[in-house]
């Protein structure tokens, strides 16, 4: 038995099982809006990614947000995803560890 309950979760990119606080958690509002929720504060239905670029594309290739929100993510979102992602990472790059 371990001492600490960590809740963990699955990337959508790579299937990695981690810390949910490793991750990034994306919340999708249907039917067009997309948030990046690096608090866990958004309310709706998360999806998990890596902070890494590959996960991000593999997820996008692979249309596992489709799939993470059991319904149709149209391509806008996926730009909106892309752009603050990338923007994220950037910010990131420093204390990243
Ligand atoms: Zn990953």
């Amino acid at each position: 038995m371990k001492g600490k309950h960590i809740p963990e979760r699955t990337c959508i990119g790579c299937g990695t099982k981690q810390s949910k606080y490793a991750m990034w958690r994306i919340v999708f509002h249907a039917p067009d809006r997309i948030v990046l929720d690096r608090k866990y504060r958004e309310p709706g239905r998360g999806a998990y990614l890596c902070p890494k670029r590959d996960c991000l594309e593999n997820a996008l290739k692979r249309r596992a947000l489709h799939r993470a929100y059991r319904t149709q993510v149209p391509a806008a979102c996926y730009e909106q995803l892309k752009e603050a992602f990338y923007e994220a990472l950037k910010e990131n790059t420093v204390d990243a560890r």
